[in-house]
Order: C-alpha cells, then structure tokens, then sequence
C-alpha cells in the first residue's frame, strides 16, 4: 500500500506536473538532463584542476569565438580557468538546481561567501535592501557596516511583521532578504505574502534557506526571486566541509557567476565532489531529522522542567500555521528554554543541562549526522551581559538542538536522563 502523500506525488508525476521528488532528484538531479560521464564513471569525475589546456591556438581560437559570440555550446562551456568554472562544481549546481525547481544555480566556498557575493553583486551605491531580525548574525552585521560603508542604504525590520516590511519599501529599494525558518526561533516566513509584497513593488526577494532544505520546502515555487543556502549544513550534511549557494531562474544566476569571477570567491572541485555525495542521501537525512525533531519538539513541551519549545511543528509556534500550509517537514533543529531552579542562575542550570548531554557535541552548526546542542548565549553572544542579550532576544536559558541522524528513542532517552539531573 501507498500512502496519500505517495498517492498524491504519484498523481502530480502522471500528469506531468513534477518529474520526480525529493529523493530521486538527490540522487540523479534531473533525470532528463543526465550527462555521460568520462570514463563511463556512475559518479561524477572529481575533476581537481587548476586550469585547462588547449591543443593548439586554432582550438583556443574557437573557444574564445564561442564563448564571445555564442556558437557551438560545448566549445564554450569547456573549462578554460579554475575561477571561472569546473565540470564538478558545474554538476553538483545543476543537481542543487533541480533540487530546488531553479533554473539554475551558483555554488561558493562558504555560506558566507554566497550571501556577501549576491548582495555585492546585487546592490550599488544609493540602492535600499531591507532584512528581517532573527536573521544570521553575519549577515546583519554585514549589512549594517560593509553595504552601509558603500553607500547602501538598509532597514531592518521585525520577522513576522509585514507592514512593517511594506511601510519600509522606499523608491531606491532594491531587495528583501529574510530566513525561512529563522535561527535560533525557527520564525518562518509566509512566502506568497512576501512574493506579493515584492512583486506589487517590483523589489526582488531572496531567502536564505538554509534551516529548511529543498526537502522541506522550495521558496522558489512560490515566486521568490533567489534561495540561498549554508551548503555547509544539511545540504553537506557531515560537518566536514564548507559550502555555499545560490539558487534562481538562469540570468540571474549568470549574472551572480560574472560577479563570481571577479570576486574570486569559488569553490574547490573537492569539497564540491564531498558535497555532491553529501546530497545524495539529503532527502533521506532530513526526513529522519525531521521525525526525530518532532518527536522532540513534543517530548520537550510536555516536561516539566522546560518552559518554553520553539518549533514550528508544534501549534504552540507563532508560525505554525504558515508552515504547515508551505512546508512539507519542519526541520532538524529544536530550540527550548529550561525552566528556573531555586537558587541558581539560568546560565548555570542551562550548562548543566547541556553537559549532562551524552549524544550531541557541544559545537556551533547544524545539519549534519552527528547532533550538536549549544547554549546561544555563550556560543554567540559570550561577550554580551544578559541585559545586552535579552536586548537582542537571546535568553540565558535557551538551548539549540541541532538533531543528527542518530535514533530517535536514543536522543529521548538522552534528554530524559539530562533534565532529570538538573
Ligand atoms: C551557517 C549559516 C550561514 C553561514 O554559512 P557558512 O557556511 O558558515 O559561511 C548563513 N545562514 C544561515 C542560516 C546559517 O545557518
């Protein structure tokens, strides 16, 4: 027996509306658009090359024809120089492409790099983009100095608050950034009211994807103009490599990968051939960390010793509404609030909950097999007091609960030995 959703995807693929889900896309990216490999290799050659040769000058000759003037399109998608493209990194964007229903999609060496490079690229003096709070410290803070010290103007609105977003649309406007779902409060964004807001203004809106997943949910189907990801998180998926991307209809993502060329920031042929084994078994990762998220969201709310879950699986989260209208998972990551002891400080009964821990590593990050658990207040705000912190919305007594793929009644049984001990 199939189940409904199996039922359903079955009657979306017969009647030609989706070739095929999550997993087969992981695992061939586009069926149709499958390539003969060299060396008839199943898995995509690791193709590590600084540079690329040419037979003679007649050939190189051709090459700079086609690639000025357009021509034989094998001669010029051939690899001439290491910063303007490799056949690896050029196959793992095409799977991350089909991934998320893009057109196309750009990969960098850092999530980082992936953000800064498209607001670079994006943005010039006397342009206006406007961001959510709740959105990944770096990017705020290069918001707030780098683009400002070029002359661009920004806004940061609260998340959730769209008139407050449409009220901050001025004439120069240019982009919308937000998270969906946030960090650390899982806040997700409805998607086909940013669209509207984006569109009726004509201001390009971007995602940053990262905590959701393709698996999860495609921003890009409801009309978002650009996804990015943290490809080092679920996307790698084995805290072992470091990754970025951008994903979008094609002449947006040929634009972002000039700019790449000149910015410099690429990424090396072997983290991408890591990287495409990594999305391999994405769907199959994240449907478990999924499972086991909500099973933990659940166990968590109904403790006594925790005040508060933020997990937009739950009804209790402020977005749960919108998320299960446009999200088909909720995520790996939980994010909860120990409740007060008697005579001690809720930094200290939180560190003691979080190394009384066995499974997860205490460690910044998310995504991958192993589970992490952090306490925000001292991985990210150490150098603030609790005053600062809470100006901020971080509290002393909130956990991040990175889950891994580990199994389900183990990181139950593990939380449940932790809390009794606090
Ligand atoms: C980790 C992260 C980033 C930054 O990515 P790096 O790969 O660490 O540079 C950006 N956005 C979100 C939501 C992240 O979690």
């Amino acid at each position: 027996m199939i189940n409904l959703a199996e039922q359903q995807q079955v009657e979306t693929i017969v009647a030609g509306e989706r070739p095929d889900g999550a997993s087969t896309r992981a695992v061939h990216g586009r069926l149709e658009g499958r390539r003969p490999q060299a060396n008839h290799s199943l898995v995509t050659p690791l193709v590590q090359t600084a540079t690329y040769t040419f037979h003679d000058t007649a050939d190189l000759c051709a090459f700079m024809e086609a690639k000025m003037w357009g021509g034989d399109p094998a001669m010029a998608e051939r690899g001439e120089y290491g910063r303007y493209g490799n056949p690896t990194v050029q196959a793992v964007e095409r799977r991350l492409a089909a991934l998320e229903n893009g057109g196309d999609a750009l990969l960098f060496p850092t999530g980082m790099a992936a953000v800064t490079n498209v607001l670079l690229s994006m943005l010039s003096a006397g342009s206006h983009v406007i961001f959510t709070d709740d959105c990944y410290r770096r990017t705020r803070y290069f918001c707030n100095t780098f683009l400002r010290r070029l002359g661009i103007e920004t806004t940061q609105v609260p998340m959730g608050d769209y008139e407050a977003l449409e009220a901050a649309i001025r004439p120069n406007t240019r982009l919308i950034l937000s998270e969906s779902p946030t960090n650390p409060y899982l806040r997700v964004v409805d998607l086909e009211r940013l669209v509207a807001i984006g569109r009726h203004h004509r201001v390009k809106t971007l995602i940053d994807a990262t905590f959701a997943t393709p698996v999860n949910q495609r921003p890009l189907e409801f009309g978002v103009d650009l996804v990015i990801h943290s490809a080092t998180k679920y996307l790698g998926g084995h805290n072992d490599i470091m990754a970025g991307a951008a994903v979008g209809e094609a002449g947006l993502i040929h634009a972002l990968r000039q700019s790449q060329g000149v910015l410099g920031g690429v990424l090396d042929p072997h983290a991408a051939y890591l990287l495409e084994r990594g999305l391999k078994t994405l769907a199959l990762r994240v449907r478990q960390q999924n499972q086991t998220a909500q099973a933990v969201a659940e166990y968590l709310a109904a403790h006594p010793k925790v005040e508060r879950v933020w997990y937009p699986g739950l009804p209790s989260h402020p977005d749960y509404a919108v998320a299960t209208r446009q999200m088909s998972g909720f995520g790996g990551v939980v994010s909860f609030e120990i409740g007060p002891r008697p005579g001690e400080e809720a930094l200290d009964t939180t560190s003691r909950f979080i190394d009384a821990m066995t499974i997860p590593y205490i460690a910044p990050s998310l995504g991958g097999v192993e589970s992490l658990i952090e306490q925000p207040a001292l991985m990210s705000y150490y150098e603030l007091s609790t005053e600062e912190r809470l100006a901020v919305g971080i509290k002393d007594n909130l956990v991040r609960f990175a889950i891994g793929v580990e199994d389900t009644a183990d990181i139950l049984a593990d939380l449940d030995q932790a809390l009794a001990q606090i």
